[in-house]
């Protein structure tokens, strides 16, 4: 067996010994004689399972009683129109663009009410994080930020001061890569494959008092997508992606038996140092984002062209270095660094630059 040096942005890395102990659980889940696939989400097994998820989450990211954690189906993406659904409720939000993805949510809201753009870095390419205004209009139902922008990799370090909108976050790729805040929040949500297991979950944590009222848009919100119903129902309103709740279990406990967040966010910074110091070092490659809004999770550069980019990301593949192609968006290359990937898979990238880079000077 020969496992490859995986920076793939999603779906990602995962841990070896979380895919270790699901291949030792495959054919008997404790004594069950099935595997998780083959269980009824609401078996005693399966209860036991998701309990564990969200109670090991709760505890990993502190968050506090008064929100509540939901299981959807449908990626990241159907939280675009879950969230102005259940939340716009005066019919306007505002949307801070930082990438493709709070573009997409963005675009996504305005078939429900006036979704503003409120800041916006897209005039310098989101090589950026924008400038947030010093305050919003308080009529807003919410204000909208993606605090880790995969494609174009700039992260948020700090968020807007909305008063007393609640901030809405997108934060899938680094979702448990770094302590995060969540009282600071209405609600946080994040689609797991890039750092917490495999595609087919999005995780909404949501506090309580903006979904008691049932959704905004309630005349035409699927039951599917309303939070109160989810909440009430404990996410079985039908039936869950139980494979991946039982595989984000695993991680959570990986991240808990590892030190936790704290310890996970200086293992991801000193990973990904490395890879920036060459960049600013580099006469041949350099990175694309403001050294101040760099991502510790998605690591984007380029070489001066994209056939030598290209020549790049194939030679990579030779070394068993995959997926460092830049999204389709923006081409370049990009390493995704998210907590499975190990300081090896970063070594073995840093030495191929140094040989590409003293072979093309
Ligand atoms: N938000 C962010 C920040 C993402 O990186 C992605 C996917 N790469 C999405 C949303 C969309 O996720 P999904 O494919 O799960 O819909």
């Amino acid at each position: 067996m020969s496992r490859v040096y995986n920076f793939s942005a999603g779906p990602a890395a995962l841990p070896e010994t979380v895919l270790r102990e699901c291949a030792a659980e495959m054919l008997d889940y404790r004594g069950t004689g099935m595997s998780v696939m083959e269980m009824s989400h609401r078996s005693a097994p399966f209860k036991k399972i998701i309990d564990d998820t969200e109670a090991t989450l709760r505890r990993l990211m502190g968050i506090p009683d008064n929100y509540r954690v939901l299981f959807f189906m449908g990626g990241a993406t159907l939280q675009f129109a879950a969230i102005p659904l259940n939340l716009m409720r005066n019919g306007r939000a505002g949307y801070v663009v930082s990438g493709n993805w709070s573009q997409k949510a963005q675009r996504e809201a305005k078939k429900y009410g006036d979704a503003v753009v409120i800041a916006s870095s897209e005039d310098t390419s989101f090589d950026r994080v924008p400038t947030f205004p010093a305050s919003v209009d308080q009529d807003l139902d919410y204000v909208y930020v993606c605090q880790n922008e995969t494609v174009f990799g700039n992260m948020m370090r700090e968020f807007p001061q909305t008063g007393g909108v609640p901030l809405v976050a997108d934060v899938s790729s680094c979702f448990l890569s770094a302590p995060l805040d969540v009282s600071r929040f209405g609600l946080v949500y994040a689609g797991v494959q890039k750092n917490a297991g495999p595609a087919g979950l999005t995780i909404v944590i949501v506090r309580d008092d903006l979904i008691a009222d049932g959704p905004a848009h309630a005349d035409i919100c699927p039951t599917y997508l309303d939070y109160r119903v989810e909440a009430d129902k404990g996410s079985m309103l039908n039936t869950p992606n139980c494979w991946a709740i039982y595989v984000c279990g695993k991680v959570f406990h990986w991240i808990e038996d590892t030190g936790g967040l704290q310890a996970m966010e200086e293992r991801n910074r000193a990973k990904v140092r490395p890879l920036y110091d060459y960049l600013d070092g580099s006469s041949l490659f350099h990175g694309t984002v403001v050294p101040a809004d760099r991502s510790i999770a998605n690591v984007t550069f380029r070489t001066p062209s994209p056939e030598l980019d290209a020549e790049f990301v194939e030679g990579a593949a030779e070394r068993g270095i995959v997926n460092v192609k830049g999204h389709r968006l923006v081409g370049g290359m990009r390493a995704s660094c998210y907590n499975a990937v190990p300081p090896e898979a970063v070594d073995a990238l840093l030495s191929y630059m140094a040989d590409f880079e003293a072979s093309h000077p």
